[in-house]
């Protein structure tokens, strides 16, 4: 069931969107040759607590048992790590492509959030992925209007990511998003246009495509957490948290002062 929210529901959102997006700017700045993901998770843990927040991720705990509860406050995915990387010691390099994905809870709601940045000034190749996986998360919003059919979103991620020749996770989804941070209805990153429930002004909805750089296939480590791609090449993710409104999509993880816009 897709839960819609109130104007004053989304306007809490808006207040845990911003904090994630405020975490994930700070994030970014820091992220240079020589720290470690484990110093990054720590930052922004603190800067998520003294916005008066609660870091989603961490102690996250999904409803299968075969793997404990999410150790931090991001997911930190190095080059071919895809998603739910753990933080750790090693420092990051030059030339690493880094995904980093948190969220945060704040006054019951959650906000939900993506980014991907290279490390230093080379790596072309990882650059131009993580750039194509940017445009292809606007090109989903762009079709976030009222009268849409959820696959349309996952049409226009999926022609973006591939026309680009890269291609698209299967595994993963985005999701609504709310009082959960896991609602209803899973968005896939692919398909054919005009199926599924048509969108509405009150959804929320975290969108993310990850695209990888070679094969759509991934494979989870042990641990269940760490995903990589199948061939080892790399792979990006972007998201944003956003609500349906009367007039089009509201981004509520955009940075404060760039209210509804990218
Ligand atoms: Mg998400």
């Amino acid at each position: 069931m897709i839960v819609l929210k109130s104007r004053r529901e989304i306007e809490k959102m808006r207040v845990a969107g911003r904090l994630v997006a405020d975490v994930l700017a700070a994030v970014a700045d820091a992220a240079v040759a020589g720290v470690t993901t484990e110093e990054l998770d720590e930052r922004a843990e603190e800067r998520i607590r003294n916005g008066g927040g609660i870091p989603a991720f961490k102690h996250y705990q999904p409803d299968f048992i075969r793997c404990g509860p999410f150790p931090a406050t991001l997911c930190t995915s190095v080059n071919s790590e895809v998603v739910h990387g753990i933080p750790d010691g090693r420092p990051l390099e030059e030339g690493d492509l880094l995904s980093v994905d948190t969220g945060a809870q704040v006054d019951g709601y959650f906000g939900d959030a993506a980014i991907t940045v290279v490390i230093g000034d080379g790596n072309i190749e990882a650059r131009l992925l993580a750039d194509a996986t940017r445009r292809a998360l606007e090109a989903g919003i762009r079709v976030c209007r009222p009268g849409n059919h959820l696959s349309d979103i996952s049409h226009a991620v999926q022609e973006l990511a591939e026309s680009e020749g890269y291609s698209v996770v299967r595994r993963f989804v985005g999701h609504g998003i709310g009082t959960s941070m896991h609602e209803d209805p899973p968005i896939p990153n692919y398909g054919e246009p005009g199926k599924g429930p048509v969108l509405k002004p009150g959804m929320v909805l975290a969108v993310e495509p990850m695209v990888n750089a070679g094969t759509w296939e991934v494979e989870a480590s042990p641990d269940y957490w760490r995903v990589c791609t199948r061939d080892g090449d790399l792979s990006a993710h972007f998201e944003h948290t956003i609500a349906i409104t009367e007039s089009g999509p509201d981004v509520l993880t955009a940075a404060e002062g760039l209210s509804g816009s990218l």
